[in-house]
């Protein structure tokens, strides 16, 4: 049975697509009132659209995570709007330019870095003020390959910018539990979404001779990737209440692909 969160308020960024998506749909479902934050881009208007027309309450807001300004923005909007804000899913990420890291260039490495961590990060500071009074749940979607699994060459700014997620996610646990604010990392592994289209490999990655093949979207349980829906159900655990003795953890939800 998943968890009534009926009058609470979440900000969801990557709301637009894949993960992201699914979640906003669920919470909404559940009774969330939801801001989907996302870059500029009619697949969030329609997830708006999706929400509404199952008696869901939603409201989009444009913005790049990795703008400090747009995202302190982002949160005032929303509690404007409905009034305080409960739970945050930084969700929204891209796997970049993949390079060796010999060829990697540096703003490319940044841009990954500057989204997938800095945007996490601006996400967490500027909950805190909405939070801090009232407690509150703030999940980060990571990966399995912050820590465990390789999942192809040229992965070493995605790999560490999802690492830095969970090192950031366990060090805010500890610094927010005193407002009551608990926050915790999502690691899933492969999940059919639209993350392709925010992936640049390069022909450089050619010169990388190893002979190991990913085993795409192998997952013992499975045989195949996980759906974003699967990931949505966790994501309702975090932000309930049924959830509240749990903070500061690295949740891995990936068919037991982390174990190959
Ligand atoms: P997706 O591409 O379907 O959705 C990501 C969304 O984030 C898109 O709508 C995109 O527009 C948005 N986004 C990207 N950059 C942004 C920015 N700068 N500002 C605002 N929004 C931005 O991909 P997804 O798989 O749903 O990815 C969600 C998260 O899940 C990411 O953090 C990703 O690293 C993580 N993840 C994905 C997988 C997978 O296999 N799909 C596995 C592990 C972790």
């Amino acid at each position: 049975v998943l968890p009534d969160l009926k009058d609470k308020v979440a900000l969801i960024t990557g709301a637009g697509s894949g993960i992201g998506r699914a979640a906003a749909l669920l919470l909404a479902r559940q009774g969330m009132k939801v801001c989907l934050v996302d870059l500029k881009d009619d697949r969030l208007k329609q997830t708006k659209q999706e929400i509404e027309s199952a008696g869901g309450q939603a409201m989009t807001v444009e913005i790049d995570i990795s703008d400090p300004n747009q995202v302190e923005q982002a949160f005032e909007q929303t509690a404007k709007t409905w009034g305080r804000i409960n739970f945050v899913f930084a969700n929204a990420g891209i796997n970049g330019v993949l390079a060796p890291i010999e060829d990697m260039k540096s703003e490319d490495w940044d841009r990954t870095l500057s989204v997938n961590l800095k945007g996490t990060f601006l996400c967490v500071k500027h909950a805190i003020p909405h939070m801090k009074e009232i407690g509150g749940s703030i999940v980060i979607t990571s990966s399995i390959n912050g820590s465990r699994t390789f999942s192809g060459f040229g992965m070493t700014a995605y790999s560490s910018s999802k690492a830095g997620q969970v090192a950031f996610a366990k060090m805010a646990a500890l610094e927010l539990a005193q407002y009551k604010i608990r926050v915790n990392a999502i690691c899933p592994g492969s999940i059919k979404t639209n993350i392709g289209e925010n992936t640049q490999p390069t022909a450089e990655l050619e010169k990388i001779k190893i002979p190991i093949e990913y085993p795409e979207g192998n997952q013992p349980l499975e045989h195949a990737p996980g759906q974003p829906e699967q990931v949505a159900n966790l994501v309702a655990f975090l932000a309930s209440d049924a959830s509240n003795h749990i903070s500061g953890t690295e949740l891995f939800m990936d068919g037991a692909e982390s174990l190959l």
